[in-house]
């Protein structure tokens, strides 16, 4: 078979012209950043996905931090979350000094498994963070009633999952904070960006201050003078720019015809690798379409690294979504041991990401699915 000329990569960006028209006409603009751009993102990303606020910030992890200061998750108290994720989920709880306990996941749906969360709480939980791996949405009535039975607070690390629904709701309108990620491998994108969305004022006014440097206006500039304003926290300067927003703004047109493309995908490599005897494809959790930001299969027999490398070779952007958290050298100073969640553990073992995003061709996915029957 002729190798493919370019390389296939798991996941990018679509920019079209009227993406960069966008940004020209911000970078003609008087604001290129603190301007209207940022406000009319929010405001777009809010609309969409059903929430009352939104807090744009310089990339996915900024905000999760936010989250996580919002929240008031400090020293002492515990976070649970999937060890299936980019190392950010976890972190952003580090960074405010919380201790992160990882639960296993549901091996059908890839996902943070609801009755591990239950195992996994103590006097100290303050609150979850599941995230929707793969692009499907976790369980969220099951996680919000074990929430509100333990008084837990909820991030919802969506960064796979703009637009995707859960019973007929779109995900950032079930959590009480959910994060998405604008990085060009993400659903549409900004360069680096993420929000937060929740419907709760005082979170929306927490994460406002936090976002730059901890500054907020106050009534004392009415007797001060209009120059005068407080640092009244320690913040950062977490801002997103008008040139990222209005791209955000122009590329958010275009996320529910990329979703289209990319749950067409899926289908035809669903139809196809289920024929090919020791392929697992993904389960769907009944109630919910996928925002499908990655595709994973899993074979139990094959020589994952021989049928990685050989992909490969083949220009075919094969790669494995996630090193189990805690096998990372940091965690594991931190005390985390291997073994801890078994599932997951296995799963990565046997997992591998197939190329999905709007733009493959259709001579593409045929080319992808002819090399894998030849490989595996
Ligand atoms: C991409 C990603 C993040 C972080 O987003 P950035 O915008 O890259 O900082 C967090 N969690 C998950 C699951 C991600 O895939």
């Amino acid at each position: 078979m002729n190798i493919y000329p370019e390389f296939i990569s798991y996941g990018r960006q679509s920019i079209d012209e009227d993406d960069i028209q966008a940004v020209v006409e911000t970078l003609r603009s008087p604001l290129l950043t603190q301007g209207p751009k940022v406000i009319e993102f929010e405001q777009a990303v809010a609309d969409y996905v059903g929430a009352k606020y939104a807090v744009a910030f310089c990339n996915g992890t900024a905000a999760l931090h936010g989250a996580c200061y919002a929240a008031g998750i400090g020293q002492g108290d515990e976070v649970i979350t999937t060890p299936l994720t980019f190392a950010a989920s976890a972190n952003c709880v580090r960074y405010v000094g919380g201790t992160v306990v990882f639960a296993d996941i549901d091996e059908r749906t890839y996902n943070i498994d609801p009755q591990e969360i239950r195992k996994s709480i103590t006097s100290r939980t303050k609150a979850i963070i599941p995230v929707d791996f793969t692009g499907q949405p976790v369980d969220m009535d099951v996680i919000m009633d074990i929430a509100k039975e333990h008084n837990l607070i909820v991030i919802e690390d969506g960064a796979h999952s703009l637009g995707a629904e859960y019973k007929g709701k779109k995900v950032g309108s079930l959590a009480d904070m959910t994060m998405f990620s604008f990085h060009p491998v993400k659903p549409v994108t900004t360069a680096e960006g993420g929000v937060i969305v929740t419907d709760s004022e005082e979170y929306y006014k927490r994460l406002l201050r936090f976002r730059s440097h901890g500054i907020e206006a106050t009534d004392y500039a009415t007797t001060q003078g209009s120059w005068y304003y407080e640092m009244t926290d320690l913040g950062y300067n977490y801002r997103m720019t008008d040139l990222q927003a209005a791209l955000g703004l122009s590329q958010l047109k275009k996320l529910d015809c990329f979703l289209e493309r990319r749950r067409e995908i899926a289908t035809i490599y669903t139809k196809e690798l289920s024929k090919i005897t020791g392929v697992r494809v993904p389960e769907q959790l009944e109630g919910t379409t996928s925002g499908w930001h990655l595709y994973m299969i899993q074979h139990e027999r094959a020589n994952r690294k021989q049928v990685f490398d050989a992909m490969r070779v083949a220009n075919i952007g094969v790669h494995v979504h996630y090193i189990p958290v805690y096998w990372h050298p940091y965690y594991q100073q931190l005390g985390y041991r291997r073994g801890l969640c078994p599932v997951a553990e296995h799963w990565y073992e046997k997992a591998m990401t197939l190329p999905l995003h709007q733009a493959l061709s259709t001579t593409q996915i045929n080319y992808i699915l002819d090399n894998l029957k030849n490989n595996i």
